[in-house]
């Protein structure tokens, strides 16, 4: 197994497209690694560098210590799986789980003991004599990762691997990759553009925005401290709540005024925040950070603000609030049983601890 080095690497496409932008990312040997993003952003490309499906503009990528930049795909010993599974669809299951490995030349037993072992693992041994087009979606993927895992490759790549299953079959096929990983402990670059997917795979999320990594950290960290506007905005569901204001002072303390609301800073903020005294700001907050106040029991009055309720969206387990202030529509993410009246105004507090601020100007987040 290995880890997986990306220096200063570039992607130029003819056109003056520059998909990917001086990335430097360590991937550490037996790391699950979520490259996520919007549409466009480079991830994909980033994958197929690293698998030698696309030439590299400049920089440098290793696996373990090797460079492999003038390294074939075929001999980088990774092992890929697509977002289409890309199955040979004349061959049945079992045809297409040894394919690869015949091509090897690896000795006929050893080929049936891995193709037995990789479908114990994943359950497809009873599918063995169908061909692809006998097979659902979610079977299809485990084919195809059955494949990826019979060649026993130093890392594995996936490319949007679940984005073709319908909603239940993705999130079984998720936990069951993820199950997978923990058994095999290998390497895994994972690319998706479902933040989901980012915060309950991968040990460690780079986030990748225009060609350019944001951040990487855990997912927690990533949740907790984002570095900047956009991934506040791109992790987390429902988005974060964004509102423009200004930071003003009044008999020492600081407060945030939106125009209609207006709520007061916790200390631990003034230090930061004091440079910002006058000036126009973004303003975040999580939809779990606002309580209706009905269901507060002390709650600060510089923390309470007014607001309509315009929609009532019951989950089940929760309910989302969507809720104006006159200027800004935020949503609220409550518990169950929280009935508020529809097209009424109501009082949420907002916990100011939890809050986030980011600079008008360059988007990085302040606090
Ligand atoms: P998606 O989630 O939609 O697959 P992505 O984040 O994986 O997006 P890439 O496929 O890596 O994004 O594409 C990054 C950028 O490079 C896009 O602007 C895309 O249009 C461009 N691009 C990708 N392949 C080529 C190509 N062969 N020639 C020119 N431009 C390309």
């Amino acid at each position: 197994m290995a880890q997986v080095s990306l220096r200063n690497v570039c992607k130029l496409f003819p056109g003056n497209v520059k998909a990917v932008d001086n990335v430097n990312l360590g991937i550490e040997n037996k790391e699950f690694m979520v490259l996520v993003g919007p549409s466009g952003c480079g991830k994909s490309t980033t994958l197929r560098m690293v698998a030698g499906l696309e030439e590299i503009s400049s920089g440098d990528v290793f696996i373990g210590n090797k460079r492999v930049n003038d390294v074939p795909a075929k001999d980088r010993d990774i092992a890929m799986v697509f977002q289409n599974y890309a199955l040979y669809p004349h061959m049945t299951v079992i045809e297409n789980m040894s394919f690869g490995l015949k091509l090897r030349h690896i000795p006929k037993q050893e080929i049936v003991q891995r193709v037995n072992e990789a479908a114990e693992i994943l359950g497809i041994k009873r599918l063995f004599k169908r061909k692809p087009r006998e097979l659902s979606g979610g079977e299809r993927q485990r084919v195809a990762v059955g494949r990826a895992i019979v060649r026993k490759p130093m890392v594995f790549l996936f490319d949007e691997p679940l984005s073709n299953l319908d909603a239940k079959m993705r999130v079984q096929m998720r936990t069951e990759l993820h199950k997978l990983h923990i058994r095999l402990q290998t390497t895994i670059i994972y690319v998706t553009h479902d933040q989901v997917e980012a915060m309950t795979m991968g040990d460690r999320i780079a986030v990748m925005k225009d060609g350019i990594i944001q951040q990487v950290a855990d997912p927690i960290s990533i949740y907790d401290t984002p570095r900047n506007k956009f991934v506040a905005g791109f992790i987390g569901s429902p988005p974060m709540n964004f509102m423009n204001g200004r930071i003003i002072k009044k008999e020492g303390k600081l407060y945030f005024d939106e125009g209609k609301i207006i709520v007061k800073l916790v200390e631990d903020m003034h230090k930061k925040m004091m440079p910002y005294v006058g000036k126009d700001i973004i303003f975040g907050i999580r939809s779990e950070d606002i309580y209706d106040k009905l269901f507060v029991s002390e709650a600060p009055p510089e923390n309470i603000v007014r607001v309509n309720c315009e929609v009532y969206e019951p989950m089940g387990s929760e309910v989302y609030l969507y809720l104006n202030t006159g200027k800004h529509t935020f949503i609220a993410r409550v518990g169950a049983h929280d009935k508020p009246k529809v097209n009424a105004d109501m009082d949420v507090v907002f916990d100011m601890s939890k809050v986030h601020f980011f600079d008008k100007n360059t988007e990085d987040t302040i606090v």
